[in-house]
């Protein structure tokens, strides 16, 4: 690999992850893209077929530990379908043996801090995914984050079943109840139904806010007419 794609690698990954992560780009010749911010993904895995490369992205937001766990996640996938193609779950036995393997050396080495370790370590040996459904493990990942936390901000699941909140693109919803380890909320102005996370960062919204809100919904729902 050129010193310079290496030079960015640094950036994103812990400093003792560079030379293996080259290295496993450079063996299965990975079109490697480090993507923009996605809300539905952290990164993703698309096979190499008819003399395509296999191509893996990770988003370019995540913090250092965040970055590795997610590209060696993909990795897996790589490796899974190099053997086993599309025969077997994606996430199933032959994907989980594959990514316990490879975070092995990232354990040795005493990559990760203690804490993030003892989770993660936790977490691989259940092999949970780390899509952000495994919701100690985000948490701890999420406390490596360089920004400062928004202090408006709050975990969803500290706010009462009911209430309005938004979230970062300014979108209002209401928390309705808990389905499956998620919360499912309504989007006021769609009126669509989400599943988020219990620790999704949301604000809260004030009644006046909430007016205001609703003065425009109906404003503009007289106005279309
Ligand atoms: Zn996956």
């Amino acid at each position: 690999m050129r010193k310079e794609d290496k030079d960015i690698l640094r950036k994103y990954l812990p400093e003792g992850a560079v030379d293996s992560i080259s290295s496993d780009i450079v063996r299965y010749k990975i079109a490697f893209r480090i993507s923009r911010p996605r809300a539905t993904k952290l990164g993703d895995y698309r096979a190499g077929m008819r003399g395509l490369p296999h191509r893996i992205s990770v988003n370019q937001n995540l913090n250092p530990y965040s970055f590795l766990i997610t590209f060696v996640h993909e990795l897996a996938h790589l490796i899974v379908f190099e053997r086993f193609g599309r025969k077997v779950m994606p996430h199933g036995i032959e994907w989980k043996q594959t990514y316990h393997l490879l975070m092995q050396p990232y354990f040795e080495n005493n990559i990760f801090p203690d804490d993030l370790k003892k989770v993660l370590i936790r977490s691989v040996q259940h092999a949970k995914a780390t899509d952000g459904s495994d919701v100690e493990l985000t948490r701890v990942l999420k406390s490596y984050n360089q920004q400062q936390a928004d202090p408006n901000e709050v975990e969803l699941t500290r706010i009462a079943d009911g209430s309005y909140f938004k979230i970062a693109d300014g979108r209002v919803f209401q928390k309705l109840h808990v389905q499956r380890k998620r919360f499912k909320c309504a989007c006021l102005a769609s009126k669509r139904l989400y599943l988020f996370s219990p620790i999704a960062g949301v604000k809260s919204v004030s009644d006046e806010e909430m007016k205001d809100f609703l003065n425009f919904i109906k404003l503009n729902k007289t106005t279309r007419r």
